[in-house]
């Protein structure tokens, strides 16, 4: 298990940048790395076909295509000069800093993975983190721009696809696209820091339950007072209609004001959701009382298949995400004051914490993204849970439930308040484009 304790001092990687870029532009004894030269948009492309690749094999956590990914997201960090965080338990990475070594990027861990009815399997994976250090006062505070790079791999449990068996899931959108466009934002910073310092971050094991993202936010690098926001970037690759949903906008006071600004012409479409709460990364340091947001361009029919391939993604729409991310991370880190953290009260059929002990209990988890669907979406079940065990899959929409009409989260709310434990329901999902009715015993919250 890695712990980071110290950190670097921040000054080096801006005098560092400026260097490079004064060297290149004047004498030409040290070109300007390949990686700024290249058009966004040819990057984009090229890192997401290598981490859909066949070599990768889907990327699932613990497997030799994860450990790949990783190296070359280290490579790259390290290419571009950026700092590492100082791992007082690895010889050679102790210092941290502009250390040359694409290693000190990686932050090994052993992850623990919840085994239902058994003794938890653990696997050794790894984040990849790096930082850009800010330009002026504010340089020793901090926003965090994360995205997971794990997928399925072959793991067919998770998969929307079972029937096909162990096949590879490429992930290209979940979550390449946020990968790639923390690298590209990396570059952009590196090129034109901030004033408060940006911390890069790719996480492992989110697939299997958001283990890379609780790992960083638990061991943070950086005092946890000093960090202003986190920005999550999950499936951010197939805008459509100009549309992106960012959900998280009421965890801070300010929140709306910075992501409706950051909106500029040509713009686009954004469906604001308040929650920090949800089904990815974000949600690991929203529990850390952290104001957070997540970047999504929704579900597609290739979510979690076989099928979620590298050539399908919007190339010239994830330059636009990028391009509002980096508005939205510069706001964050030029603002000369801090956040405003607040948590959220919502209906949310998960936030154990705002409901009474003993109600009733599904483990469903809602899509909250799904805003223009006709019932209640689900992203997934959690393991062994009433809903998995009752045969419910994440990309269900919940019509029906106890012969209660569910237009939307707050009517599925409603109905299982309704409910207590061990009632069995009637619940009706819309199934690929068919009605399929599912018995359900409702289990305990709590
Ligand atoms: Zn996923």
């Amino acid at each position: 298990m890695s712990v980071m304790r110290a950190f670097f001092s921040s000054r080096g990687v801006a005098v560092g940048v400026a260097v490079l870029v004064l060297t290149a532009c004047s004498a030409g004894l040290r070109p300007t790395p390949a990686v700024f030269r290249t058009p966004a948009v040819d990057q984009l492309r090229t890192d997401v076909t290598y981490l859909a690749s066949a070599p990768l094999d889907g990327r699932g956590t613990g497997t030799p295509g994860n450990d790949s990914a990783a190296v070359y997201l280290a490579r790259r960090y390290n290419a571009i000069r950026l700092s590492s965080f100082a791992q007082a338990d690895r010889p050679g990475c102790a210092k941290g800093g502009v250390t040359g070594k694409a290693d000190c990027f990686i932050l090994p861990f052993t992850a623990s993975v919840p085994v239902r009815n058994g003794s938890p399997r653990l696997l050794k994976t790894q984040n990849v983190a790096a930082v850009i250090p800010g330009n002026g006062s504010l340089a020793g505070e901090y926003v965090i721009v994360g995205a997971h790079f794990d997928h399925l791999g072959r793991d067919s449990a998770n998969a929307r696809d079972p029937e096909k068996g162990h096949v590879m899931h490429p992930g290209a959108d979940d979550n390449g696209s946020g990968t790639v466009t923390v690298l590209e934002l990396a570059r952009r910073f590196a090129q034109r820091p901030a004033q408060r310092s940006v911390i890069v971050v790719n996480f492992t094991g989110e697939e299997l339950g958001l283990l890379g993202s609780e790992q960083f936010a638990n061991h943070l690098p950086v005092p946890k007072e000093k960090v202003q926001a986190m920005v999550n970037l999950d499936m951010v690759g197939r805008l459509k209609n100009d549309k992106l949903i960012v959900y998280g906008v009421l965890t801070a006071t300010e929140m709306k004001g910075i992501v409706d600004s950051a909106n500029v012409a040509p713009k686009l479409m954004l469906s604001a959701v308040g929650d920090g709460e949800g089904p990815s990364d974000h949600a690991a340091f929203y529990r850390k009382d952290l104001p957070v947001l997540h970047l999504f361009t929704d579900l597609h029919d290739d979510y979690h298949t076989a099928n979620d391939f590298a050539d399908r993604l919007n190339f010239p729409g994830l330059v636009r995400v990028a391009d509002y991310t980096e508005r939205v991370v510069r706001a964050l880190a030029d603002r000369p004051t801090r956040l405003t953290f607040q948590r959220v009260q919502t209906a949310g059929a998960n936030r154990p914490s705002e409901r009474p002990g003993g109600g009733a209990y599904l483990g469903s988890v809602p899509d909250m993204g799904a805003a223009d669907v006709k019932g209640m979406q689900l992203a997934g079940v959690r393991p062994g849970s009433p809903a998995e065990q009752g045969g419910l899959k994440a990309g269900d929409i919940v019509i029906r439930f106890g012969g209660k009409t569910i237009t939307n989260i707050y009517d599925y709310t409603d109905a299982l308040g309704a409910h207590k434990p061990g009632d069995v329901v009637e619940i009706v999902v819309q199934r690929a484009g068919a009605e399929v009715t599912l018995k359900v015993t409702l289990g305990k919250r709590g």
